[in-house]
């Protein structure tokens, strides 16, 4: 056996296995909190080159708070879910208003900073001050569920007060961060969803799954949403003319003006957010009143789909 339980087969198996990265080679709280705001939603691989950008154009709290909001969403560029970044910022200011900079460490104080829900808020406990609190990302509760062979829905309240309730009984008194590094790594590397890799799992022998591929069970997605969105690009003078959005998508970005369909489009793109495929048509057009213009090599924050229309216009 791996282990007398299961933190001590994880404790054994991360030494070896567990993966290398970089809020974790160096997690200073403001490091783990940029990292957590980037990977709601951003997958590991694609948030790395974005972290360290954004650690050398943004190396602490003060110099967050301190940037306008214009200069942290260009920043953003490229991750998506603009939210993410607006509530990052505010998160910043709180912290040196109300706590003179230094990010707290319990997770009422946590909550109470905007973005911050209750996984992230467990998320930077462990991972930023290494205290033992059960975490519960999409990874950890594929393990968790398969471990305690738990079949049932775990959209509900009730499943998510068992799935915590099981991930709390899985704590070792100390090593929060390492523990649930460990359970994040298993279920990025091995209790993958479908079929898991159980013979090399160091879980194997406290694990209940009879039939793991089954688990975690989801009711049925939503079905997909197709649209169409045409865009006009309107460059004037080495310019282009773009339209600040309201919101709520988008809020504070720069979008290409919305267009009239026309027969023959200048260039289309397919992009997908959330469950809405949307087909974006541009054509080139005259700007409207409303719209502003930007230096071509200087543009300001875009969101990733007009970005690349215009992009592939310009060629
Ligand atoms: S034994 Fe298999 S199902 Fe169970 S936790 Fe390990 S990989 Fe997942």
């Amino acid at each position: 056996m791996n282990g007398t339980t299961p933190a001590e087969a994880l404790r054994r198996w991360f030494r070896q296995h567990g993966r290398r990265l970089p809020w974790r080679d160096d997690p200073a709280p403001y490091r783990v909190l940029v990292s957590e705001f980037m990977l709601q939603q951003t997958t590991v691989a694609a948030v790395i080159p974005h972290f360290h950008r954004w650690m050398e154009n943004f190396p602490d709290t003060a110099s967050l708070a301190a940037a306008p909001e214009a200069a942290v969403l260009k920043q953003w560029e490229g991750l998506g879910y603009y939210s993410r970044a607006r509530n990052l910022h505010r998160a910043a200011i709180a912290i040196e208003k109300r706590h003179s900079g230094k990010i707290p460490r319990t997770l009422p104080e946590l909550r109470a900073l905007p973005g911050i829900g209750p996984y992230t808020a467990s998320a930077i406990a462990a991972f930023a001050f290494d205290q033992t609190v059960p975490v519960l990302d999409a990874n950890i509760i594929r393990v968790t569920a398969r471990l305690f062979d738990f079949r049932e829905n775990i959209s509900t309240s009730s499943a998510r007060a068992f799935l915590e309730g099981a991930a709390a009984s899985l704590l070792p008194e100390k090593n929060g961060m390492r523990h649930t590094s460990a359970l994040m790594d298993v279920g990025a590397t091995i209790c993958k969803a479908g079929e898991p890799d159980c013979p090399r799992c160091p879980l194997r022998h406290f694990c209940r799954a009879k039939n793991p591929a089954t688990i975690p069970f989801k009711p049925a997605k939503k079905a997909l949403v197709h649209l169409t969105d045409w865009r006009a690009i309107c460059i004037q003078k080495n310019h282009i003319h773009l339209i600040q959005s309201n919101g709520p998508q988008w809020k504070g970005l720069w979008l290409l003006p919305p267009a009239e369909p026309v027969a023959k489009p200048l260039g289309t793109l397919k992009y997908a957010i959330t469950r809405h495929r949307v087909t974006l048509h541009t054509v080139s057009a005259h700007p409207p009143k409303n719209a502003t213009p930007f230096p071509l090599d200087r543009l300001p924050a875009m969101p990733t789909p007009h970005r690349k229309a215009l992009a592939a216009a310009l060629k």
